[in-house]
């Protein structure tokens, strides 16, 4: 008989934790205390753009925060927008601020995140967060990467000690969460499309988290048995399907935990996104 991986929910475990915002959230307003406030900018008229921006306001809605959605014209300048930026760091009534990227190319993307105040930086995309993320210090993580590690926490994976393979080095995915495992002293190897004998490094180990962009790119062969296989990938198929990084209904033979998708770790980036405002909202003097 196959034995099959368990497999994590990730809206389940999401849930709990926008509950939990929502408790804390309920309790500042019973304390007559300021709402949390995500303000969230998009430039231009990216369709994909426009329903995450949709989907993060009603994410503040269901938890109590307040949100704030400046949408900018195409034709926005690089200066026009970091005085939108200046503007939102000043205000004492804006606690988050998320820039939805990507951004037109007219406008430098590095420039734009590293004028947003680190206290305010809930997407943990500035240098200072996450330089403070690889020196291990207590810091805005970005949420997807930290998702991922809230997932392994709360289904009781003990990760210390563990071989870890992180496919993908983005700045948004792949380096965060490789920082986290570090952090959580788990053994990492941080692989990337130059990466030499990838299933031979996949197959050592205990963890493997794909962040890719590519469908069915890790296949059973390269799972070691039991291992527990995180798919951060989000691909639309020609026919329209949702699917990960990860090769399903192989890999379910093989592993002993698996993420789905979706319902994996996507659910978890808008939920850890939430608390991640809540404590900018703390760390704001609130
Ligand atoms: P990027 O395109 O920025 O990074 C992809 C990474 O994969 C790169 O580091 C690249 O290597 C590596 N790669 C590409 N081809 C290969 C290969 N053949 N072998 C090994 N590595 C390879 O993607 P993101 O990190 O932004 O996103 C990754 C996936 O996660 C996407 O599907 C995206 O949609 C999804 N995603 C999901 C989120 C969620 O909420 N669940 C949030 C963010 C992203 P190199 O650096 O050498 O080019």
């Amino acid at each position: 008989m196959t034995q099959h991986a368990r497999i994590i929910d990730g809206k389940r475990i999401a849930s709990a934790i926008e509950a939990e915002v929502k408790e804390t959230v309920a309790a500042i307003d019973a304390q007559g205390g300021m709402k949390p406030c995500l303000a969230v900018v998009v430039v231009g008229e990216d369709p994909a753009s426009a329903v995450y921006v949709r989907n993060k306001g009603r994410a503040c809605d269901r938890v109590g925060f307040a949100s704030h959605s400046v949408v900018l014209p195409a034709e926005t300048t690089e200066a026009a927008l970091l005085d939108e930026i200046a503007q939102l760091n000043a205000d004492p009534a804006v606690h988050g601020i998320l820039v939805q990227l990507p951004l037109p190319k007219t406008i430098d993307e590095r420039r734009i995140l590293e004028a947003i105040d680190p206290l305010k930086d809930v997407d943990g995309f500035h240098p200072y967060n996450a330089g403070r993320l690889v020196q291990g210090a207590p810091t805005m993580v970005p949420a997807t990467a930290a998702g991922v590690l809230e997932l392994l926490k709360r289904e009781g994976i003990a990760i210390a000690g563990l071989e870890a393979a992180v496919v993908g080095r983005s700045t948004i995915v792949g380096r965060p969460v490789a920082a986290l495992l570090t952090n959580a002293d788990a053994t990492v190897t941080l692989c990337h499309s130059r990466t030499k004998d990838l299933p031979a490094v996949l197959r050592r180990a205990d963890v493997v988290v794909a962040a890719v962009g590519r469908p069915a790119f890790i296949t059973a062969e390269m799972i070691k048995p039991g291992a527990v296989v995180i798919d951060v990938g989000i691909n639309r198929l020609p026919d329209g399907r949702l699917v990960g990084d990860v090769d399903f209904e192989g890999v379910q033979e093989v592993a002993g935990y698996l993420t789905p998708v979706p319902g994996g770790v996507g659910p978890m980036t808008i939920a850890v996104l939430l608390r991640n405002t809540l404590e900018a909202y703390r760390a704001q003097g609130n």
